[in-house]
């Protein structure tokens, strides 16, 4: 009975990974695998005579590259690794047990990417190889030598081994997906996949196209002008030597430190460019770590903590289907509840019907899901099952499941839309949005205000809000007079807001808040709008032929102008805010990154742009200014690379004269 169990697990862990570190395309999700790691472990404890060499949990993994082996000098372990602060804080009481309390330890980001190991000689980089199976790598020198990140001469002629990880940030993995998908190539399942991908390249060229960085965390001095006697100060040393370490480092007394740090940055962890799965705890001083030394697999000195899971299979039970704002049919995925990241996940985001066919997802599928950020959950792949084939392939639903109206498609949108302009989903998701915070900003009407006032039949589109009496409220069960001048009040006040998030508001299709900005900038008044051609739409920078065309033909729809008369007599007046914007950074263009103490940094984006300036998400030679805040991304590196100029908060309030 055990023993069918282990060779169960064994021969499943074996499928994912081969199927994650040979072929790039994990099947099932990284907290998934360590369960089924961790029971094989468990039985293995319990029963020893069972153990055999070929076991994974023997071996250390690694990728296969085609390319030359080479033997490590010194043996490249892994990590052992819990979900748990309880398991950490055992972890740490073996550790006093033997050195007594409060051993120093060092807290770093586990980087989520692969493990490489680089030799110097006199100072040069000489040979760079791949973890492998951690005895023997392959060598990719040619390629490691594309990497930025990577020194080829030291700032000393010391001879060093270092250990760290290449990885690619995620805005560049970003790109890379859109050009594969562009070119009818498979895009890659996350950054990791995609630096394995392109560490991988036999053509050196080819790696070097694409945007790779490294961060170094173990360095062994073999001859050098300093011999570090702990982890914390051979890290401070490579860094002089001219390595690329993570700024994200804390040397803490205790296991308490080393869990707050696991606690802080499990949220921030998100605001950075480039993928973390947790944290990794050193024993600092390097004679404890020499004492403890390594299982067959992993040092004792240190241990991972790793975050809750952002990916986990679960079955597909239905596709639901819901109407936007602009009468767009977005399907939803219904799941069997999991828990994901720390909250209980039973819907995700399923695009459109395009993505549906690329994922060929069935209902019944076991399927992939990811949570990134505070985003909502999508469903990124089907995990590979027998049963697969005998499902039914998904069929669009030919209705809206509103209002029963035909679906149509439009020419150039991937998207399926219902253009009944009556449809009540369509109606009440584009009053949802009037009052969202992107649009007119009325946060004191929410989504249940807005359904009863629609069932009353008192709001059926925006102008009717502006039509409202403070009697009207008091008609919603459990409003109060309070609450009912609350609502009324906001409603009128939001006459005066910019008429760049009156655009937005209006939901005209693929228009969205940067995009309002872009056009008010450029256009200026209301009146404008109405007599701008589709040339002169399309000539703004940054504004493409089907926005243009939806612009002109939104101003140009008889419905539509009334609406806007309706809101110019309600006493709707744009064009006075718009002459107190400034151009004082008019042609400077501003990357914003890291967190900021004295605003968010949409605020930060808001004022740059009320100042004339523009904003962008990545770094390239036309940017004007980095602001760079607390914990920056890899944008920080880039801008050093390109020379741009760095701006920290104090600089950039100071430039545009900010007072708190
Ligand atoms: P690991 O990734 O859990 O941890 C060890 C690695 O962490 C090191 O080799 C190094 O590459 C990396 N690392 C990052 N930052 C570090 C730092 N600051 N200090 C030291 N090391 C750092 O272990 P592994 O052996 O590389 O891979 C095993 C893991 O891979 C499993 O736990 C599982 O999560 C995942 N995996 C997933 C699948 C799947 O199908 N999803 C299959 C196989 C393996």
């Amino acid at each position: 009975m055990i023993q069918e169990r282990i060779n169960f697990l064994r021969k499943e862990l074996n499928k994912y990974s081969y199927n994650y570190y040979v072929l790039d395309n994990p099947l099932i999700s990284d907290f998934e695998y360590d369960k089924l790691y961790k029971e094989l472990e468990e039985l293995e404890k319990n029963n020893p005579e069972l153990i055999t060499p070929d076991s994974p949990t023997q071996r250390v993994g690694g990728i296969s590259t085609g390319f030359q082996e080479v033997k490590h000098k010194y043996r490249l372990y892994s990590l052992d690794n819990t979900y748990s602060y309880d398991e950490l804080r055992k972890w740490y009481e073996r550790i006093t047990k033997e050195f007594g309390d409060n051993v120093e330890l060092v807290c770093e980001l586990k980087i989520d990417g692969l493990a490489i190991a680089l030799a110097y000689k006199n100072g040069s980089f000489i040979q760079g190889a791949t973890r492998g199976d951690g005895i023997t790598g392959e060598e990719i020198t040619q390629n490691l030598r594309t990497i930025k990140a990577i020194p080829l001469k030291l700032f000393e002629n010391a001879d060093v081994e270092v250990r760290g990880e290449i990885y690619m940030p995620k805005t560049s993995f970003e790109k890379l997906n859109e050009e594969n998908l562009a070119n009818n190539e498979k895009p890659f399942a996350n950054p990791r996949n995609a630096a394995a991908g392109s560490l991988r390249q036999l053509d050196s060229s080819i790696t070097a196209k694409r945007d790779l960085s490294m961060f170094t965390y173990t360095p062994i001095i073999e001859r050098a002008s300093k011999q570090p006697k702990t982890h914390w100060d051979g890290i401070q040393y490579v860094k002089e030597l001219g390595f690329k370490i993570n700024p994200n480092i804390r040397l803490v007394n205790n296991i308490e430190g080393a869990i707050e740090f696991c606690k802080e940055w499990e949220k921030k962890r998100f605001d950075l460019d480039y993928a973390t799965d947790g944290v990794v705890i050193k024993v600092n001083d390097l004679s404890y770590q020499n004492e403890l030394g390594y299982t067959s697999r992993a040092p004792k000195w240190a241990t991972a903590f790793k975050f809750p899971p952002e990916e986990i299979s679960t079955t597909l039970r239905d596709i639901e289907l819901g109407v936007g704002k602009t009468g767009a049919i977005t399907p939803v995925a219904v799941l069997d509840p999991v828990n994901l990241a720390g909250s209980i996940v039973s819907r995700a985001s399923l695009h459109n019907f395009d993505e549906i066919k690329r994922l060929d997802v069935r209902i019944g599928d076991r399927v992939l899901i990811k949570k990134a950020a505070e985003i909502i959950p999508k469903v990124i792949k089907v995990c590979d099952s027998p049963e697969h084939a005998n499902l039914p392939v998904y069929q669009v639903n030919e209705t809206c499941p509103s209002c029963g109206e035909k679906i149509s498609e439009i020419e150039g949108e991937v998207n399926l839309y219902c253009l009944n302009p009556k449809c009540p989903a369509m109606l009440k998701a584009k009053l949802e949005y009037w009052v969202s915070k992107e649009a007119m900003d009325i946060d004191s009407v929410g989504p249940s205000v807005i359904e009863k006032l629609y069932n009353l039949g008192l709001v059926k589109a925006p102008i009717d809000f502006y039509k409202l009496t403070i009697d009207d409220f008091l008609k919603l069960d459990l409003v109060k007079e309070k609450s009912a001048a609350n609502m009324y009040n906001a409603i009128q006040e939001s006459k005066n807001k910019p008429l760049s998030k009156f655009i937005t508001a209006l939901s005209i299709r693929n228009v969205g808040k940067e995009t309002a900005e872009l056009l008010v900038n450029e256009i200026g008044t209301l009146e404008n709008f109405r007599n701008a051609t589709i040339e002169q739409l399309s000539a703004i920078d940054g504004i493409g032929d089907k926005i243009a065309r939806n612009v002109y033909e939104y101003f140009h729809n008889e419905h539509n102008l009334n609406v806007l008369e309706e809101f110019v007599k309600a006493g709707f007046c744009f064009e006075n805010i718009q002459s107190v914007k400034s151009d004082e950074l008019g042609g400077k263009t501003f990357v914003l990154t890291g967190t900021l103490q004295t605003m968010t940094r949409d605020e930060a984006g808001d004022i740059i742009k009320s100042m004339g300036g523009k904003t962008s998400s990545s770094v390239s030679k036309k940017t004007s200014f980095v602001i760079a805040g607390e914990n920056p991304g890899s944008k920080l590196d880039k801008a050093q690379d390109l020379g741009v100029i760095i701006l920290n908060e104090d600089e950039f309030l100071k430039m545009i004269n900010y007072q708190a």
